[in-house]
Protein backbone atom coordinates (compact mmCIF):
# COMPACT_ATOMS: atom_id res chain seq x y z
CA UNK A 1 0.00 0.00 0.00
CA UNK A 2 1.61 3.84 -1.09
CA UNK A 3 1.43 6.31 1.57
CA UNK A 4 -1.10 8.08 -0.02
CA UNK A 5 -3.57 5.44 -0.15
CA UNK A 6 -7.17 6.19 0.91
CA UNK A 7 -9.31 2.68 0.66
CA UNK A 8 -12.10 4.27 2.20
CA UNK A 9 -14.93 6.56 1.72
CA UNK A 10 -16.25 9.13 4.43
CA UNK A 11 -19.40 8.41 5.53
CA UNK A 12 -21.59 9.62 8.11
CA UNK A 13 -18.36 10.83 10.64
CA UNK A 14 -16.60 6.59 9.75
CA UNK A 15 -14.25 5.75 7.19
CA UNK A 16 -16.44 2.86 5.59
CA UNK A 17 -15.00 0.53 2.78
CA UNK A 18 -17.04 0.98 -0.94
CA UNK A 19 -20.03 -1.42 -0.53
CA UNK A 20 -18.71 -2.64 -4.07
CA UNK A 21 -15.18 -2.99 -3.50
CA UNK A 22 -14.26 -1.00 -6.20
CA UNK A 23 -11.09 1.70 -6.24
CA UNK A 24 -9.44 4.18 -9.03
CA UNK A 25 -5.81 4.87 -9.57
CA UNK A 26 -4.55 8.35 -9.25
CA UNK A 27 -2.22 9.16 -11.45
CA UNK A 28 1.14 11.57 -11.30
CA UNK A 29 0.94 14.36 -13.81
CA UNK A 30 4.64 14.63 -14.21
CA UNK A 31 5.33 11.04 -14.45
CA UNK A 32 2.05 9.17 -15.79
CA UNK A 33 3.03 6.70 -13.07
CA UNK A 34 0.53 5.78 -10.27
CA UNK A 35 0.27 7.74 -7.39
CA UNK A 36 -2.10 6.11 -5.38
CA UNK A 37 -5.43 4.50 -5.09
CA UNK A 38 -8.63 5.96 -4.31
CA UNK A 39 -11.82 4.33 -2.76
CA UNK A 40 -14.93 4.58 -5.25
CA UNK A 41 -18.23 5.41 -4.73
CA UNK A 42 -21.23 2.88 -6.01
CA UNK A 43 -24.92 4.11 -6.09
CA UNK A 44 -25.26 2.51 -2.19
CA UNK A 45 -22.29 4.52 -0.91
CA UNK A 46 -23.91 7.30 -2.37
CA UNK A 47 -27.24 6.44 -1.13
CA UNK A 48 -25.47 6.14 2.55
CA UNK A 49 -23.86 9.45 2.24
CA UNK A 50 -27.09 11.07 1.44
CA UNK A 51 -29.03 9.61 4.47
CA UNK A 52 -25.82 10.50 6.76
CA UNK A 53 -26.08 14.10 5.12
CA UNK A 54 -29.90 14.18 5.69
CA UNK A 55 -30.04 12.93 9.79
CA UNK A 56 -27.13 15.26 10.69
CA UNK A 57 -29.77 18.06 9.31
CA UNK A 58 -32.01 16.95 12.21
CA UNK A 59 -29.22 16.07 14.55
CA UNK A 60 -26.93 17.85 16.45
CA UNK A 61 -25.85 20.37 13.32
CA UNK A 62 -29.21 21.46 12.92
CA UNK A 63 -29.47 22.73 16.51
CA UNK A 64 -26.46 25.02 16.44
CA UNK A 65 -26.86 28.42 16.77
CA UNK A 66 -24.74 30.62 14.10
CA UNK A 67 -22.26 31.41 16.76
CA UNK A 68 -21.02 27.70 17.83
CA UNK A 69 -21.66 27.46 13.77
CA UNK A 70 -18.87 29.88 13.12
CA UNK A 71 -16.69 28.27 16.17
CA UNK A 72 -16.44 24.93 14.86
CA UNK A 73 -16.11 26.38 11.56
CA UNK A 74 -12.89 28.34 12.50
CA UNK A 75 -12.00 25.00 14.05
CA UNK A 76 -12.46 23.27 10.96
CA UNK A 77 -10.32 26.14 9.33
CA UNK A 78 -7.47 25.49 11.67
CA UNK A 79 -7.82 21.85 10.93
CA UNK A 80 -7.44 22.21 7.01
CA UNK A 81 -4.57 24.80 7.81
CA UNK A 82 -2.41 22.39 9.61
CA UNK A 83 -2.30 20.13 6.33
CA UNK A 84 -2.24 23.32 3.70
CA UNK A 85 1.79 22.47 2.83
CA UNK A 86 0.90 18.93 2.60
CA UNK A 87 -2.43 19.16 0.53
CA UNK A 88 -0.23 21.66 -2.08
CA UNK A 89 1.91 18.85 -2.71
CA UNK A 90 -0.65 16.22 -2.91
CA UNK A 91 -2.69 18.86 -5.78
CA UNK A 92 0.13 19.19 -7.67
CA UNK A 93 1.58 15.58 -7.51
CA UNK A 94 -2.46 14.63 -8.66
CA UNK A 95 -2.71 17.67 -11.56
CA UNK A 96 0.66 18.94 -12.40
CA UNK A 97 -0.93 22.63 -11.14
CA UNK A 98 3.24 24.52 -10.20
CA UNK A 99 3.64 24.03 -6.65
CA UNK A 100 3.97 27.96 -6.25
CA UNK A 101 0.31 28.21 -6.97
CA UNK A 102 -0.84 25.16 -5.48
CA UNK A 103 0.15 26.19 -1.88
CA UNK A 104 -1.61 29.75 -1.91
CA UNK A 105 -4.61 27.85 -3.87
CA UNK A 106 -4.91 24.53 -2.47
CA UNK A 107 -2.82 24.89 0.46
CA UNK A 108 -4.23 28.10 2.31
CA UNK A 109 -7.55 29.09 -0.28
CA UNK A 110 -9.79 26.21 1.71
CA UNK A 111 -9.20 27.67 4.91
CA UNK A 112 -9.38 31.01 4.36
CA UNK A 113 -12.79 30.13 3.16
CA UNK A 114 -13.99 28.27 5.60
CA UNK A 115 -12.89 31.43 8.23
CA UNK A 116 -14.40 33.98 5.44
CA UNK A 117 -17.57 32.24 6.14
CA UNK A 118 -17.42 31.64 9.73
CA UNK A 119 -16.87 35.00 9.83
CA UNK A 120 -19.96 36.44 7.85
CA UNK A 121 -22.93 34.15 10.29
CA UNK A 122 -20.76 35.33 13.24
CA UNK A 123 -21.77 38.84 12.79
CA UNK A 124 -25.00 38.40 11.10
CA UNK A 125 -27.85 39.36 12.53
CA UNK A 126 -30.24 36.86 12.16
CA UNK A 127 -34.34 36.94 11.45
CA UNK A 128 -35.56 39.71 10.20
CA UNK A 129 -38.17 41.33 11.43
CA UNK A 130 -40.54 43.79 9.25
CA UNK A 131 -43.71 45.45 9.36
CA UNK A 132 -45.89 44.39 7.55
CA UNK A 133 -47.47 46.23 4.45
CA UNK A 134 -50.90 45.14 5.87
CA UNK A 135 -50.29 45.84 9.10
CA UNK A 136 -48.94 43.59 11.75
CA UNK A 137 -45.01 42.10 11.68
CA UNK A 138 -43.35 39.56 9.36
CA UNK A 139 -40.37 38.22 10.45
CA UNK A 140 -38.65 36.35 7.78
CA UNK A 141 -36.81 33.58 8.61
CA UNK A 142 -33.15 32.22 6.77
CA UNK A 143 -33.56 28.59 7.03
CA UNK A 144 -30.90 26.42 5.04
CA UNK A 145 -31.71 24.81 1.93
CA UNK A 146 -31.01 21.60 3.58
CA UNK A 147 -28.91 18.66 1.82
CA UNK A 148 -26.25 19.97 -0.76
CA UNK A 149 -24.51 17.69 -3.35
CA UNK A 150 -21.28 19.50 -4.44
CA UNK A 151 -19.45 18.37 -7.34
CA UNK A 152 -15.95 19.26 -8.15
CA UNK A 153 -13.82 19.01 -11.27
CA UNK A 154 -9.73 18.31 -10.89
CA UNK A 155 -8.09 21.84 -11.89
CA UNK A 156 -8.55 23.29 -8.64
CA UNK A 157 -9.74 20.34 -6.31
CA UNK A 158 -9.65 22.07 -2.92
CA UNK A 159 -10.32 25.97 -3.48
CA UNK A 160 -13.31 24.66 -5.88
CA UNK A 161 -14.81 21.92 -3.11
CA UNK A 162 -14.26 25.01 -0.01
CA UNK A 163 -16.24 27.53 -2.20
CA UNK A 164 -19.27 25.02 -1.95
CA UNK A 165 -18.49 23.72 1.75
CA UNK A 166 -17.98 26.46 3.23
CA UNK A 167 -20.47 29.12 2.58
CA UNK A 168 -23.00 25.63 2.76
CA UNK A 169 -22.23 24.74 6.50
CA UNK A 170 -21.99 27.88 7.47
CA UNK A 171 -25.71 28.57 6.23
CA UNK A 172 -26.35 25.44 8.62
CA UNK A 173 -26.44 22.49 5.05
CA UNK A 174 -24.70 19.27 5.09
CA UNK A 175 -22.71 18.22 2.14
CA UNK A 176 -21.90 15.10 0.07
CA UNK A 177 -18.79 16.14 -1.78
CA UNK A 178 -18.49 13.95 -5.20
CA UNK A 179 -14.80 14.83 -6.26
CA UNK A 180 -13.49 14.00 -9.80
CA UNK A 181 -11.14 10.90 -9.99
CA UNK A 182 -8.17 12.52 -11.01
CA UNK A 183 -8.32 14.33 -7.71
CA UNK A 184 -10.13 11.76 -5.47
CA UNK A 185 -6.98 11.76 -2.85
CA UNK A 186 -6.82 15.25 -1.84
CA UNK A 187 -10.61 15.52 -1.22
CA UNK A 188 -10.25 13.18 1.76
CA UNK A 189 -8.31 16.11 3.30
CA UNK A 190 -11.59 17.94 3.92
CA UNK A 191 -13.02 14.83 5.69
CA UNK A 192 -9.36 14.36 8.34
CA UNK A 193 -10.11 17.79 9.30
CA UNK A 194 -13.89 17.51 9.77
CA UNK A 195 -12.79 14.64 12.15
CA UNK A 196 -10.16 16.32 13.82
CA UNK A 197 -12.46 20.04 14.22
CA UNK A 198 -15.41 17.66 15.61
CA UNK A 199 -17.44 18.30 13.12
CA UNK A 200 -20.79 16.46 13.54
CA UNK A 201 -20.71 13.02 12.01
CA UNK A 202 -22.53 13.52 8.78
CA UNK A 203 -22.04 17.13 8.11
CA UNK A 204 -19.43 16.82 5.44
CA UNK A 205 -19.35 13.05 3.61
CA UNK A 206 -16.84 12.57 1.03
CA UNK A 207 -17.89 9.55 -1.78
CA UNK A 208 -15.02 9.68 -4.81
CA UNK A 209 -16.72 8.44 -7.88
CA UNK A 210 -17.07 9.19 -11.93
CA UNK A 211 -19.82 10.59 -13.83
CA UNK A 212 -22.21 7.94 -13.46
CA UNK A 213 -22.06 8.55 -9.67
CA UNK A 214 -22.28 12.21 -9.36
CA UNK A 215 -25.87 11.72 -12.35
CA UNK A 216 -27.14 9.72 -9.43
CA UNK A 217 -26.13 11.90 -6.95
CA UNK A 218 -27.96 15.15 -8.85
CA UNK A 219 -31.04 13.38 -8.98
CA UNK A 220 -31.25 12.04 -5.72
CA UNK A 221 -34.63 12.60 -4.15
CA UNK A 222 -32.82 13.57 -0.94
CA UNK A 223 -30.97 16.20 -2.02
CA UNK A 224 -32.07 19.81 -2.00
CA UNK A 225 -29.60 21.71 -3.82
CA UNK A 226 -26.80 20.91 -6.22
CA UNK A 227 -23.44 23.43 -6.51
CA UNK A 228 -21.35 21.87 -9.67
CA UNK A 229 -17.75 23.28 -11.10
CA UNK A 230 -17.11 21.75 -14.41
CA UNK A 231 -17.25 21.45 -18.26
CA UNK A 232 -20.15 23.58 -19.82
CA UNK A 233 -21.77 20.32 -21.51
CA UNK A 234 -21.83 18.41 -17.68
CA UNK A 235 -23.36 21.50 -16.59
CA UNK A 236 -26.28 21.83 -19.23
CA UNK A 237 -26.78 18.18 -17.97
CA UNK A 238 -27.26 18.91 -14.78
CA UNK A 239 -29.00 21.97 -15.45
CA UNK A 240 -31.85 20.18 -17.16
CA UNK A 241 -32.15 17.57 -14.52
CA UNK A 242 -32.61 20.07 -11.95
CA UNK A 243 -35.22 22.03 -14.24
CA UNK A 244 -37.04 19.13 -14.14
CA UNK A 245 -36.79 18.01 -10.41
CA UNK A 246 -37.18 22.10 -9.69
CA UNK A 247 -34.24 21.98 -7.26
CA UNK A 248 -31.70 24.61 -6.92
CA UNK A 249 -28.51 24.91 -9.04
CA UNK A 250 -25.53 26.63 -8.97
CA UNK A 251 -23.28 25.81 -11.62
CA UNK A 252 -19.83 27.26 -12.47
CA UNK A 253 -18.75 26.30 -16.31
CA UNK A 254 -15.91 26.52 -19.12
CA UNK A 255 -14.79 30.79 -20.61
CA UNK A 256 -12.97 31.94 -23.19
CA UNK A 257 -12.43 35.05 -21.98
CA UNK A 258 -10.54 38.01 -23.34
CA UNK A 259 -7.79 40.71 -22.72
CA UNK A 260 -7.96 43.34 -24.43
CA UNK A 261 -4.82 45.70 -24.64
CA UNK A 262 -5.94 48.72 -25.57
CA UNK A 263 -3.32 51.42 -27.52
CA UNK A 264 -2.22 53.18 -24.21
CA UNK A 265 -1.70 49.94 -22.50
CA UNK A 266 1.76 49.39 -20.23
CA UNK A 267 2.72 46.40 -22.24
CA UNK A 268 5.87 45.69 -19.20
CA UNK A 269 2.87 45.33 -17.07
CA UNK A 270 0.64 43.51 -19.38
CA UNK A 271 3.70 41.08 -19.64
CA UNK A 272 4.61 40.65 -16.22
CA UNK A 273 1.27 39.72 -15.42
CA UNK A 274 0.44 37.21 -18.48
CA UNK A 275 1.26 33.99 -16.73
CA UNK A 276 -0.83 34.71 -14.09
CA UNK A 277 -3.75 35.82 -16.28
CA UNK A 278 -3.92 34.11 -19.22
CA UNK A 279 -1.70 30.92 -18.33
CA UNK A 280 -2.23 29.89 -14.91
CA UNK A 281 -2.36 26.21 -14.07
CA UNK A 282 -1.03 25.10 -17.07
CA UNK A 283 -3.74 26.93 -18.85
CA UNK A 284 -6.37 24.33 -17.17
CA UNK A 285 -7.72 27.51 -15.39
CA UNK A 286 -11.54 28.68 -16.61
CA UNK A 287 -11.23 32.34 -16.02
CA UNK A 288 -8.05 32.51 -17.93
CA UNK A 289 -8.05 35.42 -20.59
CA UNK A 290 -6.73 33.00 -23.42
CA UNK A 291 -7.64 35.59 -26.42
CA UNK A 292 -5.55 38.20 -26.43
CA UNK A 293 -6.91 41.35 -28.43
CA UNK A 294 -4.30 43.59 -29.44
CA UNK A 295 -4.80 46.92 -31.00
CA UNK A 296 -4.03 47.15 -35.40
CA UNK A 297 -1.54 50.12 -34.25
CA UNK A 298 0.22 48.35 -31.77
CA UNK A 299 0.19 44.87 -32.90
CA UNK A 300 3.80 43.78 -33.84
CA UNK A 301 4.29 44.99 -30.10
CA UNK A 302 2.24 42.85 -28.55
CA UNK A 303 3.24 39.85 -31.11
CA UNK A 304 6.28 40.11 -29.59
CA UNK A 305 5.69 40.81 -25.53
CA UNK A 306 3.30 37.59 -25.77
CA UNK A 307 6.10 35.37 -27.78
CA UNK A 308 8.54 36.75 -25.47
CA UNK A 309 7.09 36.47 -22.54
CA UNK A 310 5.63 33.11 -23.18
CA UNK A 311 9.21 31.65 -24.83
CA UNK A 312 10.65 32.14 -21.54
CA UNK A 313 8.29 30.39 -19.14
CA UNK A 314 9.60 27.04 -17.19
CA UNK A 315 8.40 24.41 -18.03
CA UNK A 316 9.43 21.45 -15.80
CA UNK A 317 8.45 19.82 -12.18
CA UNK A 318 5.48 21.18 -10.78
CA UNK A 319 7.31 20.54 -7.78
CA UNK A 320 9.97 22.68 -8.22
CA UNK A 321 9.16 26.58 -7.06
CA UNK A 322 10.74 27.79 -9.97
CA UNK A 323 8.41 25.76 -12.46
CA UNK A 324 5.97 28.33 -14.21
CA UNK A 325 4.13 25.37 -16.31
CA UNK A 326 3.90 21.70 -15.03
CA UNK A 327 2.06 18.96 -17.22
CA UNK A 328 -1.40 18.51 -17.93
CA UNK A 329 -3.47 16.32 -15.54
CA UNK A 330 -4.03 13.42 -17.74
CA UNK A 331 -3.33 12.07 -21.12
CA UNK A 332 -6.85 12.66 -22.45
CA UNK A 333 -6.20 16.21 -21.76
CA UNK A 334 -2.83 16.58 -23.40
CA UNK A 335 -4.38 14.78 -26.54
CA UNK A 336 -7.20 17.46 -26.72
CA UNK A 337 -4.95 20.48 -26.40
CA UNK A 338 -2.51 19.30 -29.03
CA UNK A 339 -5.74 18.12 -31.12
CA UNK A 340 -6.55 21.70 -31.08
CA UNK A 341 -3.14 22.88 -31.74
CA UNK A 342 -3.32 21.13 -34.74
CA UNK A 343 -6.82 22.15 -35.44
CA UNK A 344 -5.48 25.88 -35.30
CA UNK A 345 -2.35 24.78 -37.45
CA UNK A 346 -4.49 23.12 -40.09
CA UNK A 347 -6.64 26.36 -40.54
CA UNK A 348 -3.16 28.26 -41.49
CA UNK A 349 -2.85 30.45 -38.15
CA UNK A 350 0.93 30.94 -37.66
CA UNK A 351 2.56 29.79 -33.81
CA UNK A 352 5.12 31.95 -32.85
CA UNK A 353 6.53 29.99 -29.87
CA UNK A 354 5.24 26.31 -28.95
CA UNK A 355 3.29 24.03 -30.82
CA UNK A 356 3.87 20.53 -29.56
CA UNK A 357 4.93 18.06 -26.35
CA UNK A 358 8.33 19.41 -24.99
CA UNK A 359 10.91 16.78 -26.43
CA UNK A 360 12.56 17.69 -23.08
CA UNK A 361 9.89 15.86 -21.07
CA UNK A 362 9.66 12.26 -21.95
CA UNK A 363 7.47 11.59 -18.87
CA UNK A 364 4.06 12.87 -18.11
CA UNK A 365 1.59 14.69 -19.96
CA UNK A 366 4.21 18.30 -21.06
CA UNK A 367 2.31 20.22 -23.31
CA UNK A 368 4.52 23.72 -24.68
CA UNK A 369 2.83 27.20 -24.29
CA UNK A 370 2.03 28.21 -27.14
CA UNK A 371 1.19 31.35 -28.82
CA UNK A 372 -1.48 31.66 -32.17
CA UNK A 373 -1.06 35.08 -34.08
CA UNK A 374 -3.05 37.04 -36.65
CA UNK A 375 -6.24 34.34 -35.69
CA UNK A 376 -10.09 35.43 -36.83
CA UNK A 377 -12.24 35.42 -33.81
CA UNK A 378 -14.16 32.82 -35.59
CA UNK A 379 -11.82 30.07 -35.44
CA UNK A 380 -12.15 26.77 -33.40
CA UNK A 381 -9.13 27.29 -31.35
CA UNK A 382 -10.67 31.52 -30.53
CA UNK A 383 -14.35 29.62 -30.36
CA UNK A 384 -13.84 27.05 -28.05
CA UNK A 385 -12.17 26.42 -24.34
CA UNK A 386 -8.96 24.86 -24.95
CA UNK A 387 -7.77 24.15 -21.40
CA UNK A 388 -4.23 23.63 -21.71
CA UNK A 389 -1.36 26.30 -22.40
CA UNK A 390 -2.52 27.69 -25.89
CA UNK A 391 -3.19 31.68 -26.34
CA UNK A 392 -4.62 33.24 -29.56
CA UNK A 393 -3.61 36.81 -30.33
CA UNK A 394 -6.64 38.49 -32.10
CA UNK A 395 -6.38 41.88 -33.57
CA UNK A 396 -8.68 44.65 -33.87
CA UNK A 397 -9.33 48.37 -35.60
CA UNK A 398 -10.66 50.05 -32.59
CA UNK A 399 -12.35 50.05 -29.07
CA UNK A 400 -15.87 48.89 -30.76
CA UNK A 401 -14.39 46.21 -32.35
CA UNK A 402 -12.44 44.43 -29.44
CA UNK A 403 -15.79 44.92 -27.22
CA UNK A 404 -17.79 43.21 -30.29
CA UNK A 405 -15.09 40.17 -30.25
CA UNK A 406 -14.78 39.81 -26.80
CA UNK A 407 -18.39 39.21 -26.66
CA UNK A 408 -18.58 37.10 -29.91
CA UNK A 409 -18.10 34.28 -27.35
CA UNK A 410 -20.34 31.43 -26.01
CA UNK A 411 -18.99 32.08 -22.41
CA UNK A 412 -18.99 35.23 -20.06
CA UNK A 413 -16.92 34.69 -16.84
CA UNK A 414 -13.32 36.53 -16.82
CA UNK A 415 -11.86 39.10 -18.93
CA UNK A 416 -9.13 41.54 -18.67
CA UNK A 417 -8.11 45.55 -19.72
CA UNK A 418 -5.06 46.97 -20.11
CA UNK A 419 -4.92 50.47 -19.88
CA UNK A 420 -2.92 53.12 -17.91
CA UNK A 421 -6.24 54.82 -17.63
CA UNK A 422 -8.04 53.30 -14.70
CA UNK A 423 -11.65 54.69 -15.55
CA UNK A 424 -11.26 53.88 -19.25
CA UNK A 425 -10.59 50.72 -18.48
CA UNK A 426 -13.47 50.49 -15.77
CA UNK A 427 -15.68 52.38 -18.12
CA UNK A 428 -14.65 49.14 -21.68
CA UNK A 429 -14.95 46.68 -18.52
CA UNK A 430 -18.58 47.68 -17.91
CA UNK A 431 -19.01 46.66 -22.09
CA UNK A 432 -18.34 43.07 -21.77
CA UNK A 433 -20.55 40.72 -21.22
CA UNK A 434 -19.25 38.85 -18.05
CA UNK A 435 -19.53 37.60 -14.79
CA UNK A 436 -16.06 39.30 -13.75
CA UNK A 437 -13.31 40.92 -15.20
CA UNK A 438 -9.86 42.49 -14.07
CA UNK A 439 -8.40 46.14 -14.99
CA UNK A 440 -4.75 45.13 -15.38
CA UNK A 441 -4.67 42.32 -12.95
CA UNK A 442 -6.96 39.41 -12.22
CA UNK A 443 -7.64 37.63 -9.06
CA UNK A 444 -9.99 36.52 -7.65
CA UNK A 445 -11.72 37.82 -4.34
CA UNK A 446 -12.96 35.86 -1.43
CA UNK A 447 -15.68 39.02 -0.53
CA UNK A 448 -16.96 39.24 -4.13
CA UNK A 449 -18.56 36.75 -6.28
CA UNK A 450 -17.81 34.75 -8.75
CA UNK A 451 -19.24 33.29 -11.86
CA UNK A 452 -20.77 33.73 -14.96
CA UNK A 453 -23.10 34.43 -17.93
CA UNK A 454 -24.04 32.98 -20.98
CA UNK A 455 -22.47 29.28 -21.22
CA UNK A 456 -20.12 30.18 -18.40
CA UNK A 457 -23.22 29.66 -16.12
CA UNK A 458 -25.70 30.10 -13.37
CA UNK A 459 -25.34 31.71 -10.19
CA UNK A 460 -22.39 33.06 -7.69
CA UNK A 461 -20.00 32.04 -5.55
CA UNK A 462 -17.86 33.78 -3.07
CA UNK A 463 -18.82 37.10 -1.01
CA UNK A 464 -21.96 36.97 0.78
CA UNK A 465 -23.56 36.88 -2.65
CA UNK A 466 -21.66 33.00 -2.45
CA UNK A 467 -23.77 32.11 0.55
CA UNK A 468 -26.87 33.21 -0.14
CA UNK A 469 -28.18 30.32 -2.34
CA UNK A 470 -27.79 28.10 0.76
CA UNK A 471 -30.07 29.89 2.22
CA UNK A 472 -33.99 29.46 1.71
CA UNK A 473 -36.17 32.42 3.26
CA UNK A 474 -39.43 31.81 5.35
CA UNK A 475 -41.43 34.32 5.86
CA UNK A 476 -43.41 33.88 9.10
CA UNK A 477 -46.40 36.62 9.03
CA UNK A 478 -48.20 37.62 12.72
CA UNK A 479 -51.08 39.65 11.98
CA UNK A 480 -52.14 43.05 14.87
CA UNK A 481 -54.30 40.71 17.12
P1 LIG B 1 -16.42 17.61 -16.12
O1 LIG B 1 -17.61 18.44 -16.31
O2 LIG B 1 -16.22 16.47 -17.01
O3 LIG B 1 -16.38 16.99 -14.64
C1 LIG B 1 -16.51 17.80 -13.49
C2 LIG B 1 -17.11 16.98 -12.37
O4 LIG B 1 -18.45 16.63 -12.69
C3 LIG B 1 -16.41 15.64 -12.10
O5 LIG B 1 -16.49 15.38 -10.71
C4 LIG B 1 -17.25 14.65 -12.89
O6 LIG B 1 -17.16 13.32 -12.39
C5 LIG B 1 -18.64 15.22 -12.68
N1 LIG B 1 -19.61 14.97 -13.74
C6 LIG B 1 -19.40 14.95 -15.08
N2 LIG B 1 -20.57 14.78 -15.73
C7 LIG B 1 -21.54 14.72 -14.78
C8 LIG B 1 -22.96 14.57 -14.82
N3 LIG B 1 -23.64 14.46 -15.97
N4 LIG B 1 -23.64 14.57 -13.65
C9 LIG B 1 -22.99 14.71 -12.48
N5 LIG B 1 -21.65 14.83 -12.37
C10 LIG B 1 -20.94 14.84 -13.51
O7 LIG B 1 -15.24 18.66 -16.17
P2 LIG B 1 -13.68 18.40 -16.00
O8 LIG B 1 -13.14 17.93 -17.28
O9 LIG B 1 -13.44 17.61 -14.78
O10 LIG B 1 -13.22 19.93 -15.69
C11 LIG B 1 -12.88 20.85 -16.67
C12 LIG B 1 -14.02 21.82 -16.94
O11 LIG B 1 -14.45 22.49 -15.76
C13 LIG B 1 -13.60 22.93 -17.88
O12 LIG B 1 -14.55 23.07 -18.90
C14 LIG B 1 -13.56 24.18 -17.02
O13 LIG B 1 -13.77 25.37 -17.66
C15 LIG B 1 -14.60 23.89 -16.02
N6 LIG B 1 -14.33 24.66 -14.80
C16 LIG B 1 -15.12 25.74 -14.50
C17 LIG B 1 -14.87 26.50 -13.38
C18 LIG B 1 -15.72 27.67 -13.00
O14 LIG B 1 -15.70 28.07 -11.85
N7 LIG B 1 -16.48 28.24 -13.89
C19 LIG B 1 -13.82 26.17 -12.55
C20 LIG B 1 -13.03 25.07 -12.88
C21 LIG B 1 -13.32 24.32 -14.01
Amino acid sequence: MNDVDRNELFIGGRWVAPQSGAGTDVLEAATGKVLGRSATASNADIDAAVAAARSALSGPWGALSPTERADLLDRFAGALKARGRDTARLVTRENGMPISLSNAVNGFGPAAMVSYYAGLIRSSTGDDVRPSTFGGRTVVRREPVGVVAAITPWNYPQPLAAMKLAPALAAGCTVVLKPAPETALDAFVFADAAADAGLPAGVINVVPAGREAGAYLVEHPEVDKVAFTGSTAAGRAIGEVCGRLLRPVTLELGGKSASIVTENADLDVFAANLLEVSLVNNGQTCHASTRILAPRSRYDEVVDAVTETVRALTVGDPLDPATQIGPLVSEAQRTRVLGYIEDGRAAGYRITTGGSAPASQPLGWFVEPTVFVDVDNSARIAQEEIFGPVLTVIPFADEDEAVAIANDSEYGLGGTVWTTDEQHGFDLAARIHSGTIGVNHYALDLNAPFGGVKASGLGRELGPEGLAPYYTAKSVYFGTR
